[in-house]
């Protein structure tokens, strides 16, 4: 998985709750503040309501001392129950007091909250009163409610709440009131506030944060719901839907973690690419069904031979990532081969085995203190991917095994991959050069043919064997192209050779099996050769052994279709492991070539001479050549002479060379 990639699944997973914690937050915060503010307006409107209706009492006692019918001590005598008549001072219309009742505990602040006009064009004047304890009108005339309703008072306040008759706080103040007759009237008044007063403000107040408070829960509810949400996407992520257990993805996550904290680790770890080989073919055989079951039944058996912290998940098709800690290299090899037989025991009639390639992580700092290659290697899938190519080591897939990743194997990986991104470049380049090796006839000692074998040659890499870059070709189809180019390139060098009158003997060129697909094969060979006008006898074609095991249909009708056209047709590798007698019954050969391995060791020369005596006769009597490959000594070339034997090819007389060289021995 890219960088990118795991970024956006590691973003998907994180349950993003900052910013819903905040607004969550925010809301609160602020239908708090809204009910305080619905609160204290609606109660300053009621208090001023409520000094408003005392001001208007005041006002009217006030408005008596205008003294038509009685004296003022009447009327105060009168007013005995007031709260004015205790406190009350009348000044004549030069500012003198003239009467005056209680302390003048008035102040020169005018109270500028209320203004008089309101009052049906009375003109009276408040003062704020200095002494009046629990009193929401301050020194300096201003209604507070706020400091009033906080502090020690709110405690207090609190206190005397639910009690309907207790009066919560005081609003003082004293009213100064201008008689017609030019006297002046100051009289102290008090508003008390009872709790029923403030009742329906917090009434109000409830409401609006209530109000506030429902989306607010239904947010709540909603995180919620989406936390949980985003834990079952995880497990979805996290859970494989064929085995149920752990998907690839888990298996990058945690790995991932686990490799990247491996410097403090203890332990080895270990990666293993466990794979159920020949699994397309019981699937084919026991149905898709079946082969469900039987990735289940290995994740379970994984499973259950797993210590705690070790994991593993379903990789690919048929194989499994597994995750283990393990003291040595030797007990990792051990569990994973124990895994195996137990995978095995089950399905050891089904046709089917167990393969595994194991890739140890190591942890630690090598001895001079840096990391190592092996330590900085952290990406999962490149671990896996090693113990893959260790897997894929395991030749015979009839076999339960372990492999162990080695370094030689990367290497081998990377060369591999080197040959297929440069290949069709180097093809373009003309990279690939066309070595020539001479046959001898071993009686005359005269040149009599040649075999062209190809070599990479470039600036970065130098000289390349073929059997650097030929499997790989092979494997991945290139290899039709290769030998197109060889067949073109021998047919340009032998119509240039015939041109400048030299005396060419035939060139044979290598074909490889894969071009037995093409049921138009001779007539492509015989175009490339005709491009150069080149008469057919000079151009050999060389088909391996195993060919012959492919298509016969194909292979005999190729052949019969080549050989009609006049092309020399050999058998190469002769003996090198398959048996293709039976093919030499049914096809026009020409050529046998006697594979190399005839003429190596030491000890068994007399067999051996025995079995190239008997081939030689076989091949007489078929009407065929016989050339003897990999000779390399004087006694050998004298034995093959005795037998018959037409043509040697072998170090004895040259190694392979560049075409130029090989011309040389022209005559
Ligand atoms: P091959 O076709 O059997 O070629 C003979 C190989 O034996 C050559 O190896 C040659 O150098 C080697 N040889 C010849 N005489 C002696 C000897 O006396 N002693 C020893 N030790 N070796 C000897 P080379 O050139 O490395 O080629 C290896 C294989 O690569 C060839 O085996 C052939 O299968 C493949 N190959 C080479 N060129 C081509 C090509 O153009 N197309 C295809 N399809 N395969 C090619
Ligand atoms: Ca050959
Ligand atoms: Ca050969």
């Amino acid at each position: 998985m890219s960088s990118k990639n795991a970024q956006k699944i590691e973003r998907l997973k994180h349950n993003h709750i900052g910013p819903p914690l905040f607004f969550l937050m925010f809301s609160l915060i602020a239908a708090v503040i809204t009910s305080l503010l619905i609160v204290g307006f609606t109660m300053s409107i009621q208090v001023q309501e409520r000094i408003e209706a005392v001001c208007a009492s005041a006002v009217s006692v006030c408005r008596s001392f205008n003294l038509e019918d009685s004296s003022e001590d009447e009327v105060l005598a009168l007013m005995k129950n007031s709260e004015q008549a205790e406190n009350i001072f009348i000044f004549d219309e030069e500012g003198k007091l003239i009467t005056s009742r209680g302390e003048p505990t008035y102040d020169d602040l005018k109270v500028d909250f209320l203004s008089s006009d309101k009052y049906s064009g009375e003109s009276f004047t408040l003062y704020a009163d200095k002494e009046m304890t629990d009193n929401i009108i301050t020194k300096d005339g201003k209604l507070d409610l706020f400091s009033t309703l906080s502090g020690e008072n709110f405690a207090r306040i609190k206190s005397k709440l639910n009690k309907d008759g207790d009066v919560l706080f005081n609003a003082g103040f004293w009213l100064e009131y201008e008689l017609e007759n030019g006297r002046r009237v100051m009289t102290k008044c008090s508003a008390p506030i009872h709790y029923m007063d403030f009742r329906k403000s917090y009434f109000m107040g409830i409401i609006a944060a209530s109000c506030m408070l429902i989306p607010v829960g239904f947010f709540f509810i909603n995180l919620i719901l989406s936390i949980s949400n985003q834990r079952r996407m995880t497990r979805l992520l996290y859970t494989d839907p064929v085995t149920g257990g752990n998907s690839w993805m888990f298996f990058e996550q945690n790995a991932g973690k686990d490799l990247t904290a491996r410097r403090n680790a203890s332990k080895l770890l270990l990666i293993a690419d466990v794979t159920i080989s020949k699994y397309r073919s019981y699937c084919s055989f026991h149905g898709a069904d079946a082969g469900d079951s039987l990735l289940e039944y290995t994740d379970s058996v994984i499973n259950s031979q797993l210590l705690s912290k070790e994991y593993c998940a379903h990789s690919g098709k048929s194989s499994f990532a597994v995750f283990c800690k393990c003291a040595t290299k030797e007990e990792g090899e051990k569990r994973i081969e124990k895994m195996l037989d137990e995978l095995s025991s089950k399905f050891s009639r089904e046709g089917i085995a167990f393969q595994a390639g194991i890739y140890f992580a190591e942890p630690g700092l090598s001895k001079d203190g840096k990391r190592t290659l092996n330590d900085r290697l952290t990406i999962p899938a490149d671990c896996f991917n090693r113990a893959s190519a260790a897997r894929a080591t395991i030749a015979d897939e009839n076999r339960t095994a372990v492999a162990v990743y080695d370094d030689c194997i990367l290497k081998e990986q990377l060369w591999k991959h080197k040959v297929e991104e440069r290949m069709e470049e180097a093809l373009r380049n003309e990279e690939f050069k066309v070595y020539i090796q001479p046959k001898y006839d071993p009686k005359s000692d005269e040149l009599a043919g040649g075999e062209a074998l190809v070599r990479w040659i470039n600036e970065e890499d130098g000289f390349i064997p073929p059997g650097r870059f030929i499997p790989i070709f092979e494997e991945n189809g290139f290899i039709t192209k290769l030998d197109d180019y060889m067949i073109s390139h021998v047919a340009k060098l032998q119509a240039e050779w015939i041109k400048t009158g030299k005396k060419v003997v035939p060139i044979s060129v290598n074909v490889s099996r894969a071009h037995f697909a093409n049921p138009e094969l001779a007539e492509h060979i015989c175009a490339l050769v005709d491009n150069y006008g080149v008469p057919h006898h000079y151009i050999e074609i060389e088909l391996t052994e195993s060919a012959f095991f492919d298509d016969k249909e194909a292979l005999l009708r190729t052949v019969h279709s080549l050989s009609e056209k006049g092309f020399e047709i050999s058998m190469d590798d002769f003996g090198a492991g398959y048996s293709s007698l039976n093919s030499l019954k049914d096809l026009p050969l020409d050529v046998l070539k006697l594979d190399a391995e005839f003429f190596r060791g030491e000890n068994s020369e007399n067999r051996g001479e025995i079995v190239v005596s008997e081939a030689i006769t076989l091949a007489k009597k078929l009407n065929m050549r016989i050339v003897a490959e990999g000779v390399e000594k004087k006694e050998q070339v004298e034995f093959l002479a005795g037998q018959g034997c037409d043509m040697i090819q072998g170090y004895y007389y040259a190694k392979p060379m560049p075409a130029a060289e090989y011309m040389e021995r022209l005559k």
